[in-house]
């Protein structure tokens, strides 16, 4: 294809759209994807071609303000026609606009696919000729079946040589149009252009197409063009690490609770709870991952209730707020720092109470233990202090679009 014929767009715009959903946010050409409306993206891959000339958008007569608020970084490199009930009837508009141009070829394209490249349009004009149209298409590589009234599959239909046709879709623009007139006039109705042309007589050459150049139809479409547009290093990862600490004073006693597990001991430790420091920290860990306060924020040693209460209910608490707030436990550390008891006979039995109050596996806690080498106040015994460290993943965050 020389670079001397006239190659005009038409980008058909006027649908409904209504298999989307919440019509409250308007035609899906419209809606946003990665801060940008779609028909936007969609006219950029042609307003930066150099050889296409004219671009008709055919809208509904109802967005001409959507539209050109959309557009408007596109202003001037665009002519915006008013389109007809059915898409054919869009089309129709859109040729009879650029006949007064009398462009040599025309590609059709639907104005939500918005992830046709360069590349393919390039392939399409080469494709061009006067005897013949082209269109982008992909190889079906699902099985087909057709089923009949009951919904039972009745025949296997097989997929050598089946395609899905997708746009652009491009012709020769005098034997385009005139087909068009004919079938307006023999009110015939067809689901595509390349169906048009081919009953009146034009064939079109497929253009094969590895690209994903999918028609936003459904929501999940949208959810999924959004993500595309995004791209990949417009997120990044959200892991929080959180820190806890905890300490609390002996007396003489019987037991201590640490994670969870009673130790027979000379001593106890003195808190309105039962002053489980291993639990305690932890929990702050959690609860810093959120930045939902700490533990007193949550069970205030002021309110009775908590008095003489397991430690596991604050564990459990924190490691469901975590949750609520759409966090995965991945890892827990706790490290305890007494003299005494012993822990390493107890890790087993600890590691099975945190597992059990967060939910998560056993291989992701670890529990250490360490001696305060004689000194300070945990060296002379006066208290046993425990710090921990909690990581969470959260959904990766978006970087704001300015
Ligand atoms: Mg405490």
């Amino acid at each position: 294809m020389n670079n001397t014929v006239n190659i005009d767009v038409i980008l058909v715009a006027a649908g409904r759209g209504e298999r989307i959903g919440a019509p409250e946010n308007g035609p899906k050409q419209y809606r946003l994807a990665a801060g940008k409306p779609l028909i936007a993206y969609t006219l950029s891959r042609f307003a930066t071609l150099d050889w296409c000339r004219n671009i008709y958008v055919v809208h509904h007569a109802d967005d001409t303000e959507l539209l050109s608020s959309a557009l408007n970084a596109f202003e001037g490199q665009y002519i915006a026609v008013i389109g007809g009930e059915t898409r054919q009837a869009s089309v129709m508009c859109g040729l009879k606009a650029a006949s007064t141009q009398s462009p040599d070829y025309v590609m059709i394209h639907d104005a939500v696919r918005p992830f046709v490249t360069p590349e393919n349009l390039s392939d399409l004009r080469d494709a061009l000729s006067p005897e013949n149209g082209a269109l982008l298409a992909h190889p079906i590589a699902d099985s087909l079946m057709r089923t009949n009234a009951q919904n039972e599959i009745s025949e296997p239909i097989d997929r050598s040589n089946m395609w899905g046709a997708e746009t652009p879709q491009c012709f020769p623009f005098e034997t385009i149009l005139d087909a068009h007139q004919r079938a307006q006039k023999d009110n015939q109705a067809f689901t595509d252009d390349t169906s048009l042309a081919a009953h009146y007589g034009l064939p079109s050459k497929i253009v094969e197409n590895q690209n994903d150049n999918f028609k936003i139809t459904y929501a999940a479409d949208l959810t999924r063009a959004h993500s595309l547009l995004r791209g990949h290093d417009m997120q990044i990862p959200d892991i929080r690490t959180g820190n806890g600490y905890d300490v609390h004073s002996t007396m003489p006693g019987d037991h201590v609770t640490l994670c969870g597990v009673e130790i027979p001991a000379q001593i106890t430790l003195n808190g309105h709870s039962d002053a489980d420091v291993g639990m305690h920290a932890l929990t702050d860990a959690l609860l810093s991952t959120i930045a939902a306060g700490d533990i007193g924020t949550h069970f205030p040693p002021s309110d009775d209730q908590w008095r003489g209460a397991a430690s596991h209910i604050f564990l459990s608490h924190a490691a469901k707020l975590v949750r609520e707030a759409k966090g995965t436990v991945t890892h827990c550390a706790v490290t305890l720092i007494c003299e005494a008891p012993k822990i390493g006979p107890h890790r087993k039995a600890m590691t099975k109470k945190l597992s059990d109050a967060i939910g998560i596996d056993p291989k992701r806690i670890s529990i250490t233990a360490t001696t305060n080498e004689a000194i300070g106040f945990v060296g002379r015994g006066e208290g046993i202090a425990a710090i921990a460290t909690a990581t969470v993943v959260f959904p990766p965050m978006d970087i704001e679009e300015s």
